[in-house]
């Protein structure tokens, strides 16, 4: 009798101690997950973006650059420029922007309307004004920020403000971490993504990109790249890596390729509308509209 209770006492200690180390893998595995996806796309082990298919029935066909410049079809812009410490903007980058309706805020060509239909769903939905409290500042500009607070200012071209393509805003009273206690800053960072905007630093985020939550930071990236960026939770380091150079990608109505700069760029035979942006790695990347 004693020795079958022993027997039973051990092996529900065994079983216990198990099911310990088992939660106590998956919680360290959830903690680090993005530590381990970024020590994994350092060194090549994921190629495929999440949610995105490889289009390999595609019918390519090579261009030189000279004659995409002067295609129709084809627009220029920044877009996808990927923006950090690791990539920093070139000293003589001239950065592609507009004043948006005689209001002293500069932002990169594309934004605008973009910009105007976010602002303008905010406006609708929670009856409040989206302000803009920095928009894009030159080289100089940062260097004086980061002068005066190395611990909060970037490094000069490590910040996305000297590419016209990020904006901070918020709404009345709302400002900064506060942003998020009203609907619109609420609406902004769970919809801009609609509008083609990420929150650039997102919660998940800062293993991979360095910088802590800013729920007031935007970021224009465009359609479909913005969607699929939210939906799966990536930081924008995470997006632009992960694909495959000259591969294409169909993302919700259109393909996507990285390709390196330099070289002919190989296109899908037929096409609508394409938008070639720099990613600032060294590749230009290409976006479709079937
Ligand atoms: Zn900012």
């Amino acid at each position: 009798m004693m020795k079958s209770l022993n027997k039973k006492a051990k092996t529900i200690i065994i079983a216990a101690f198990a099911a310990v180390l088992f939660v106590s893998a998956a919680v360290a595995f959830i903690l680090n997950y993005h530590n381990i996806y970024a020590f994994a796309l350092k060194n090549g082990w994921f190629c495929t973006p999440v949610a995105v298919e490889n289009a390999d029935d595609t019918d390519l066909q090579e261009y030189s650059l000279n004659e995409l410049l002067s295609d129709s079809r084809v627009s220029f812009d920044q877009s996808l420029m990927l923006v950090n410490t690791t990539y920093l903007l070139p000293e003589d980058f001239i950065p592609d922007v507009v004043e948006y309706k005689d209001t002293t805020v500069f932002m990169s060509r594309p934004m605008i309307d973009a910009y105007a239909q976010l602002s303008g769903a905010v406006k609708e939905l929670t009856g409040n004004k989206l302000y803009v409290s920095s928009d894009l500042r030159t080289r100089e500009e940062q260097e004086a920020l980061y002068r005066e607070d190395p611990a909060t200012a970037t490094i000069p071209g490590a910040s996305e403000h000297q590419s016209g393509l990020a904006l901070d805003v918020y709404v009345a009273y709302y400002a900064g971490d506060a942003f998020l206690k009203s609907p619109s800053g609420r609406f902004v960072n769970t919809h801009a993504h609609e509008y083609g905007f990420i929150i650039r630093y997102p919660s998940y985020g800062e293993e991979i990109t360095g910088i802590r939550y800013e729920p007031w930071h935007i970021r224009y990236v465009g359609a479909p790249h913005a969607g699929v960026i939210y939906n799966n939770q990536l930081t924008l380091e995470e997006y632009i890596l992960s694909f495959e150079i000259g591969e294409w990608y169909e993302i919700d109505g259109y393909l996507v390729s990285r390709q390196t700069m330099g070289g002919n760029i190989t296109m899908p035979e037929d096409f609508t509308s394409c938008t070639i942006s720099p990613d600032n790695t060294g590749c230009y990347i290409i976006t479709v509209k079937k």
